[in-house]
């Protein structure tokens, strides 16, 4: 089969990258960065256990990676903290998600990837703008409605994850904590608010400073996301990762969609044709539910927000409550019919 270009070296093009390499068909990809990872800034990032059916092993192993080699981290609890309220602690038996470190570094989960498809022999161009007859574009946002600032830093805390809520800290988003083997990030993921110059990071290190958390050699970083829900097409060239819109639209958690994505693309270049789409319309149920769940997430006030904190905090199985809110059924169905044309909708 001829060789297929990819445009981006995220998560989503090297995905898509090691599938198509793993069944015999020649990939190059093209990056303008000098290394993958290199657009990263170090900062912990979570692997979320409850979009998808299959552990994480499975899952990755189901695309072409093998995750006995990726340095993950799983987190079976953490505190969550909305208005002045006391905090309140969040557990469960199965992990909530995996965190990774994103970066370019030997144990950067980029790196990790970078590697693996190096093995099976996918070729890399750096310092490349990809050219405009690539089959598949992975590169990344479009289009900014959401901003993410966040900070990295060393510490001397022991592993800890707290999510910090409410307007004065991440208006219609959350902001988190995660020290993990003497490196954190905070980080505050808002969605774009008018005529305000209010410095949201700046207000969540102060809130974390004022509970005698050690944050010292900070290094600050920024980068957009969206939330705008967009449409995915099944051709060529395919747009996957979030350059087609594929990520978690309730908290942001694209890496794992970013990464179904690139199997789909990978299996429709292959001639699975059917399976590409069988998943597709899987990936896109998901999709729609978590865009339905942000669109009430949006409505929701602070003492909303500790309610509903509050529930998951005296569950014994919170992780089953997430699992529950993406589940396509024909309640979510009749949601989605009646919102589907007010919102944006892009076709890729
Ligand atoms: C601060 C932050 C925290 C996050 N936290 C989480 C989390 O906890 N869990 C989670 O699951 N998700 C999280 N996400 C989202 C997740 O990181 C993304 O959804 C995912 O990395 C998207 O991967 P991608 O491959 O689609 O795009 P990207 O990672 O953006 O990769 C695109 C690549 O394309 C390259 N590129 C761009 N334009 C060109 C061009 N013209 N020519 C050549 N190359 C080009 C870029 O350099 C880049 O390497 C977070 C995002 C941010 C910003």
């Amino acid at each position: 089969m001829k060789e297929v270009n990819i445009a981006g070296s995220g998560i989503a093009g090297m995905s898509a990258a090691i599938y198509l390499s793993s069944k015999g068909i020649p990939v190059t990809i093209q990056e303008r960065k000098s290394r993958p990872g290199q657009s990263r800034h170090g900062d912990y990032e979570g692997l979320e256990n409850w979009i998808f059916d299959d552990n994480i092993s499975s899952f990755f192993y189901k695309i072409g990676f093998d995750y006995s080699k990726i340095k993950s981290h799983p987190v079976y609890k953490f505190k969550v903290h909305v208005l002045n309220e006391e905090p309140l602690l969040v557990k469960n038996k199965e992990p909530f998600f995996y965190l990774v470190k994103r970066g370019e570094k030997n144990n950067d989960f980029d790196n990790q990837l970078y590697q693996q498809c190096l093995d099976v022999g996918v070729d890399f161009r750096f310092n490349t703008i990809a050219s405009n007859k690539c089959d598949i574009i992975a590169t990344g946002t479009r289009k900014a409605s959401a901003y993410v600032c966040g900070s990295s830093f060393k510490t001397s805390e022991k592993n800890q994850v707290h999510l910090l809520l409410g307007h004065k800290f991440s208006p219609k988003g959350y902001a988190y904590l995660i020290i993990c083997n003497g490196f954190g990030t905070i980080a505050t993921a808002f969605k774009k608010v008018k005529n305000t110059n209010i410095n949201y990071l700046y207000n969540c290190k102060e809130y974390f400073r004022k509970l005698n958390i050690d944050i010292s050699n900070e290094k600050d970083f920024g980068s957009v996301g969206s939330f705008a829900f967009s449409s995915s097409k099944i051709r060529l060239p395919m747009h996957i990762g979030e350059a087609g819109g594929f990520q978690d639209y309730l908290f942001g958690f694209g890496m794992k969609m970013s990464m179904i994505s690139g199997l789909a693309a990978g299996m429709y270049i292959n001639r699975e044709r059917s399976e590409a789409k069988m998943l597709l319309k899987k990936i896109n149920k998901k999709r729609r539910i978590s865009f339905l769940n942000r669109i009430l997430y949006e409505r929701l006030n602070d003492e909303n927000m500790y309610y509903f904190a509050k529930k998951f905090s005296i569950s014994n199985n919170p992780l089953s409550i997430l699992e529950q809110a993406y589940v396509w059924d024909y309640k979510a169905l009749v949601r989605w019919l009646k919102i589907k044309n007010r919102y944006e909708v892009r076709p890729t």
